[in-house]
């Protein structure tokens, strides 16, 4: 049984890709600092890195994209880094609007086979919402659905959008699920589907968490429509806080966005991106512009972020370690950001943090 006691979980099927410990005893992690605020709350994390003598050493790359062979493409030294590392922590970065632009959330997707999304939502204490009681784990299929992108104007007028879903993926993102809910002290899993219209689609979704559901007997499953679940989780959180949401990309990507609204929003949710040849954290929101280098940015969801990253890693200790000071800083209301009714900037909220560790 795994030492565990926060919402902001994570879980290693193998531990190949869980981080790798060098001879020094400190592990290595690739740090994508990212772009707008990146920069900002990067810096705080690695400052409460250091004062929590984590053994980390951060090896910061840069993922602006360069030109080759007519494509855009990431620079190989920070494909190298992820590779070697197995995990990263990465920043915000702004996707340009208009054509010939990459999206290099996607591509680092693809690169890194990252078909899990782990998306936690806490109702963080100290800072009021609707809600006090939120605690769900929406885990998103990652790779397909409808964001294959395989889209045909069949004819002038009419538009043909591919939804893949493969019996493959969708047993991996489901088995990995369970892995998290037993690993993370939920006793069930609930498959989010819209079988009653996507039959064959959604149909196989489902068959296949059926089908994990049998390797994990101690582990509770039941489905339920998007819909519903929408509905029930907008209406009352508190009986989604036994379990983990699993389902297909699209789902997931708007009910943890509905989901993050219960808690207050972007500057408070992480998310992990799990994979076969590497893991990913990184906060849900992007590079926030309009308050780029003005020192008010959060760092708390990337903070978390690097808490499921640590838990991912087997550094459990550690992580609720540096949560306990994040979170009790919140708590007391005397250093809290802007975005969350305060009127501390970056600085004063680390520091806050700091002075706990
Ligand atoms: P955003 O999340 O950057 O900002 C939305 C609002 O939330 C802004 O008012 C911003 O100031 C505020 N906000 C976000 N994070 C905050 C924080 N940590 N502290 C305080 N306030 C915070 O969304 P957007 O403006 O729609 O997107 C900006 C850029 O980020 C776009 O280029 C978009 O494509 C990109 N983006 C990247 C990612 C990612 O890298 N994973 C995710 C979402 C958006």
């Amino acid at each position: 049984v795994r030492h565990y006691n926060s919402a902001f979980g994570s879980s290693t099927p193998t531990s190949a890709f869980a981080g790798k410990k060098g001879s020094d005893g400190n592990y290595t992690v690739t740090l994508i600092p990212g772009d707008g605020i990146g920069p900002e709350i990067a810096q705080s994390v690695k400052e409460i890195f250091a004062a929590a003598k984590a053994p980390i050493k951060w090896e910061e790359v840069d993922v602006t994209p360069i030109l080759k062979d007519g494509k855009t493409v990431i620079p190989e030294d920070a494909v190298t880094s992820i590779k070697k590392n197995t995990v990263a922590l990465k920043g915000p970065l702004a996707t340009p609007i208009g054509k010939g632009h990459v999206s290099l959330n996607l591509t680092l997707r693809r690169t890194f086979s990252l078909f899990a999304n782990v998306r936690p939502c806490v109702s963080i204490q100290g800072y009021k919402t609707a809600y006090d009681n939120v605690n769900t784990v929406l885990i998103r299929e990652n790779t397909e659905g409808e964001y294959s992108g395989i889209e045909h104007e069949i004819v002038d007028g009419v538009v043909q959008s591919i939804k893949l879903i493969t019996r493959e993926a969708s047993e991996r993102v489901a088995r990995y699920a369970f892995h998290y809910a037993s690993e993370n002290g939920r006793n069930k899993v609930t498959a989010v589907h819209k079988a009653n219209i996507m039959k064959m689609s959604d149909g196989m979704f489902l068959t296949a968490c059926r089908a994990v559901a049998k390797e994990y007997p101690n582990i509770a499953y039941d489905e339920d429509l998007l819909d519903r679940v929408c509905l029930r989780i907008a209406t009352d959180p508190t009986p989604f806080a036994d379990r983990v949401m699993v389902m297909p990309n699209l789902y997931g990507d708007i009910l943890s966005d509905l989901s993050a609204g219960l808690i207050g929003g972007l500057g408070l949710t992480p998310s992990g991106n799990i994979g076969r040849d590497a893991s990913i954290f990184e906060a849900v929101h992007g590079s926030a512009p309009d308050i780029e280098g003005k020192g008010l940015a959060n760092p708390t969801a990337l903070l978390l972020s690097s808490l499921m990253m640590l838990r991912h890693m087997g550094l459990y200790e550690l992580a609720d370690k540096i949560e306990k000071a994040a979170l009790s800083t919140i708590a007391e209301g005397k250093a809290i950001t802007r975005d969350l009714g305060g009127k501390a900037g970056t600085r004063e909220y680390t520091d806050a943090i700091l002075a706990k560790l």
